[in-house]
């Protein structure tokens, strides 16, 4: 049984709802970009299906940001609220059916727990351990986003 959620940023311009039951993954990432984008020391990203993804509000709201810079070569690009700044998703051309929540704007605390930390050479060394992750110095090479 899929379960519902919503998120918003934080002006409320943009607001969508997510339905699924299984996350694809939930990875915390500590890179440099994850940290300058959330103006905070890493990044909570749920990966989920495009097709479990819907945008309810704010669609003119949206700007965007795209690197190549990345470690895997493909194009990240992140979407942001205009007005706020909140950064509310990523999608990247690894694959067209993913889409990457910044997990700080969905309301609520679903019951979901991040399983795995990548570019932990970047991680706060004050930040705790977390119980159930799978911690990668760089990506997780058994990983493949691209067969998504
Ligand atoms: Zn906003
Ligand atoms: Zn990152």
């Amino acid at each position: 049984m899929s379960s519902e959620h919503k998120g918003s940023c934080l002006c409320q311009a943009i607001q969508y709802r997510i339905t699924t039951s299984k996350p694809i993954g939930y990875t915390l990432c500590h890179c440099i970009d994850c940290q300058k984008v959330s103006g905070s020391t890493y990044a909570a990203n749920l990966f989920i299906l495009k097709s479990d993804f819907h945008l309810t509000k704010g669609e003119d709201s949206l700007s965007t940001y795209s690197t190549s810079a990345t470690f895997s070569g493909s194009t990240l690009t992140r979407h942001f609220c205009k007005t706020c700044g909140s950064f509310v998703f990523s999608t990247t051309t690894s694959s067209d059916k993913l889409i990457v929540l910044a997990t700080g704007c969905l309301d609520g605390h679903p019951e979901w727990k991040p399983t795995q930390e990548i570019f932990c050479s970047h991680r706060r060394a004050w930040l705790q351990e977390l119980e159930n992750t799978k911690r990668f110095e760089k990506m997780n090479p058994g990983r493949n986003r691209a067969k998504l």
